[in-house]
């Protein structure tokens, strides 16, 4: 079942038993299906995400990660609202293109891609633009690995009493957050990262007071959160149209895994020993990384190529025949490769990749 191990962040490595969950056939309309499944996986990812469960509600949405970024800030933003992006990277900017084709009045504050998202410079932003009601970011810039500062970033924006909408794409499930303690309005996250499910869908997690006032707002039928939402509440677990039913069931393998490990705070130690055991190897060897220590999330590793005249693509196919498929860089800046920390791969598993990549580099 696993030609090669993914270190890259999603679709990543799963485990045997989440594949082998794939292998029944369910209604979509079935209650088997909607309260056995749907229900169950939407309670535990509120319970996952907020100490105060009862204030959020989850919704799920067909798609990759990015239909769900486009189907909230489609669905939540209304014409006369202001939004802020602060972008640090290729997921935050994607945020300002989705409000660009929606024709949102929108202002992304952009950072270095190597720096996180400063809260001062939104702290002075929201002071000198009053009319803003709402600021996105990005919480782990998976185009660096960054971990922006969300704990100071909420605490900005709900100071200044706006609505914050967080991309926990890369970090859900892998580092811990509590919704209701730092004040996020909606967070959103895909089956495919660290909950170790399979892709094929993604989900929001909202403020239910705020997400029952958002009838209407959508510019898209296929996108329209609320509505979404509101066929799953009264239908107990229904989605409007197909739902990746298989994924769906893996999905809620990958989450009893999850509790099973110890939950995110124990998958979190996981991902750190992953990320520690990948650099102090990865440095022994004489690789720089991209990102100070101090800015860096366990998620994904940037690495400078080692020398000017470093072949990316023959380094890639080596190492995938010796059963580790990494990641290209992302950013234009400097020549990097990236190194995914998450999924079902362990310690040990970095320890042989170092010592693969010291014999592909003799
Ligand atoms: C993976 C990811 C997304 C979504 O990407 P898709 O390719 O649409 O799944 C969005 N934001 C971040 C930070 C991500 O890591």
């Amino acid at each position: 079942m696993r030609p090669y191990l993914l270190l890259t962040p999603g679709p990543l490595t799963t485990t045997d038993t989440v594949k082998e969950a794939m292998m029944s056939d369910w209604c979509t309309w079935d209650e088997d299906y909607n309260i056995g499944i749907v229900e169950v996986i939407r309670k535990e990812l509120v319970e996952l995400a907020s100490s105060r469960p009862e204030e959020y509600t989850a919704v799920l949405m067909q798609g990759s990660g990015s239909f769900c970024v486009e189907a909230t800030l489609g669905s939540v933003i209304k014409a006369d609202d202001h939004l802020l992006v602060a972008a640090n990277g290729a997921y935050g900017k994607r945020m300002g293109v989705i409000a660009d084709y929606y024709h949102l009045n929108c202002h992304v504050m952009r950072f270095e891609e190597t720096q996180p998202v400063d809260p001062k410079q939104i702290d002075e932003y929201l002071t000198c633009h009053p009319e803003t009601t709402h600021v996105s970011v990005v919480h782990c810039e998976t185009t660096t690995g960054v971990l922006n500062p969300l704990a100071d970033i909420a605490a900005v924006v709900k100071k200044h009493g706006k609505t914050l909408i967080v991309d926990a794409m890369s970090s859900f499930g892998g580092v811990p957050v509590d919704m209701a303690a730092l004040g996020i309005d909606f967070m959103i996250s895909s089956a495919n990262k660290c909950i170790q499910g399979v892709p094929g869908f993604g989900f929001i997690i909202a403020r239910r007071s705020l997400l029952e006032g958002c009838k209407g707002v959508a510019r898209s039928l296929s996108l329209d959160l609320y509505d979404q939402w509101q066929t799953m509440e009264s239908g107990h677990g229904k989605w409007r149209f197909t739902s990746p039913t298989h994924v769906v069931r893996a999905f809620m393998q990958a989450l009893k895994e999850l509790k099973a490990e110890g939950g995110v705070e124990a998958r979190h130690v996981r991902y750190a020993e992953n990320h520690r055991t990948l650099v102090e190897g990865m440095r022994s060897l004489g690789y720089k990384t991209l990102l100070p220590d101090e800015e860096q999330s366990p998620v994904i590793t940037s690495f400078y190529y080692p020398s000017a005249d470093f072949n990316f693509k023959d380094f890639y196919t080596k190492l995938k025949a010796k059963g580790f498929v990494i990641y290209p860089g992302k950013i234009s800046q400097a020549d990097t490769f990236r190194i995914g920390n998450i999924g079902d791969v362990h310690p040990a598993d970095f320890k042989r990749l170092i010592e693969a990549i010291r014999e592909i580099r003799l």
